[in-house]
């Protein structure tokens, strides 16, 4: 029987390779999208294509890394040091990351690294087209790989592209500054449903595509030579039950007992970010320094926690906020510590998922405050990990989680006054109130859990080509 299948494309493979004395290991990904596509890529012959993460350039290794990968449904796109450095720390890090998380004057406009990350789509689109065929469905993912859905589209027209932008797509006004504005947009258009985490990001699509490239649309729907190209928000979520049994789990009863051995009495504040200046690290500790100077009450009542998972600190911007990160962090608690009390524990490394859940757990107060984020996947991490359904959420607006997590106490990040105000409004919060807060929330991250996410998407896929062909 010939039956259709389902190509996932992202830059990432869900696999981590590492080599030892000559032997090869291979460890499956744990994070969120991997577990939430595992569904499909396991299943029949579905396959997907990416990067496998490390350099490799012996012929002989990479066909055998090619067969490994193969047992596990994944096909590699090996890529040269130079292309890793030009199409994806280069043109997708510095240049596409800044500008759609609204730091324009972070973006670097280099026509060599454009050069390499158009031939580094059309190496995965290559590898995509050799492995379909008519009446199969692709779905593309994310900001690496934009021009990837016209270049199966220009080869293989009866066959259902799906793409998914994972960070926010920017106005009209921000986007228009990118100098190949124009062919990345057509890039994305060759796709049959285009998603994005708001419905703000994707009116915001739509209206570059007007304005950009003269399309017109209605509603939701682009025209694209006279066919409905569907645009819609598909916000992402977790496997909400992963973090909710994890925080009922034994295992976390010895970090637990520690974590609160080392705050005492006093109320625990956390924030987890990748280094990142989109995360507002900055404002975020400014806000603390404030809060412990205008309400001197808090001294030794409070605890923050601030977990730095390490990225991209090769990169000038990352490293200069790394180390203005380090000095505000020893300067606060130099200036307010005292000699049972060290307000800011600070660690820029990774934890394990149980010392994680177990923060999450035990936190009365997340502090999830980035200046930009296409979803922003802690804040609901710590809600699923709440079983006792106590804690509040300081969630800034700037979120895409803050369309959904409503009963967060939501700011701006960049009004300090009002930030300070939320982080009095969470220290003093009624336990009435945080359940009724939490339990709302809770609702709305079991209900649209990454597995509604996946299965929202491609039923709408299946939707919008059904749709197109009727059209054609
Ligand atoms: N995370 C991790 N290791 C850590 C701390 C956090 O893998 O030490 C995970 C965290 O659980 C979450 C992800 O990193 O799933 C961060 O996702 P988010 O959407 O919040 O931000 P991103 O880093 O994707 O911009």
């Amino acid at each position: 029987m010939n039956k259709s299948k389902t190509i996932i494309v992202s830059n990432r493979l869900p696999v981590k390779i590492t080599f030892n004395s000559g032997q090869i290991a291979y460890q499956n990904s744990e994070g969120g999208l991997a577990t939430g596509l595992g569904s499909i890529y396991r299943t029949g012959n579905n396959i997907w294509i990416g990067w496998p993460g490390a350099i490799i350039e012996d012929d002989m290794l990479k066909e055998q890394v090619s067969v490994d990968l193969k047992e596990k449904s994944l096909f590699p796109v090996f890529l040269s040091d130079e292309e890793i450095n030009k199409y994806y720390e280069g043109f997708s890090n510095e240049t596409l990351w800044p500008l759609f998380h609204y730091f324009p004057s972070y973006a670097r406009y280099s026509e060599e690294n454009w050069e390499s990350y158009k031939a580094v789509n059309q190496k995965f689109a290559d590898i995509v087209l050799a492995n379909l065929k008519n009446g199969d469905q692709v779905w593309i993912h994310d900001y690496q790989l934009m021009l990837v859905p016209q270049m199966i589209r220009s080869k293989m027209q009866d066959v259902s592209i799906g793409f998914f932008l994972h960070i926010p797509f920017p106005s009209f006004e921000v986007f228009r500054l990118l100098p190949w504005r124009a062919e990345l947009i057509k890039g994305v258009i060759g796709a049959d449903l285009i998603g994005f985490h708001t419905f703000d990001d994707s009116k915001y699509f739509i209206n570059s595509c007007q304005r950009i490239l003269g399309l017109t649309s209605i509603n939701n729907q682009l025209y694209v030579n006279d066919l409905p190209v569907i645009v819609d928000a598909f916000p992402i979520s977790i496997d909400y039950v992963k973090y909710n049994e994890l925080a009922s789990n034994k295992v976390l009863k010895q970090h637990e007992d520690n974590i609160i051995r080392r705050k005492g009495e006093a109320k625990l504040m956390i924030s987890v970010d990748r280094l990142d200046y989109s995360k507002g690290l900055i404002n975020r500790l400014k806000a603390f320094d404030q809060l412990l100077s205008q309400f001197p009450k808090y001294k030794e009542k409070v605890v923050f926690v601030q977990l730095v998972v390490p990225s991209r600190d090769t990169v000038k911007q990352y490293s200069e906020l790394k180390e203005e990160v380090d000095r505000l962090v020893s300067d606060i608690n130099a200036r307010y510590g005292t000699l049972n009390w060290q307000p800011i524990q600070y660690f820029y490394r990774s934890f394990s998922i149980e010392l994680l859940s177990a923060l999450y757990k035990t936190a009365d107060i997340a502090l999830v405050t980035p200046m930009r984020d296409g979803m922003n996947l802690v804040s609901k991490e710590y809600v699923a990990s709440k079983i006792d359904k106590k804690g509040v959420l300081v969630l800034s607006e700037m979120a895409g989680a803050s369309r959904e997590l409503n009963d967060a106490i939501i700011i701006n990040p960049n009004d300090q006054i009002s930030y300070v105000n939320a982080l009095v409004q969470a220290l003093e919060m009624p336990d009435e109130e945080q359940l009724r807060r939490m339990t709302a929330m809770q609702e709305i991250v079991a209900r649209f859990n990454i597995f509604h996410w996946v299965k929202v998407f491609m039923q709408r896929l299946e939707d919008a080509k059904t749709l197109q062909r009727r059209l054609s």
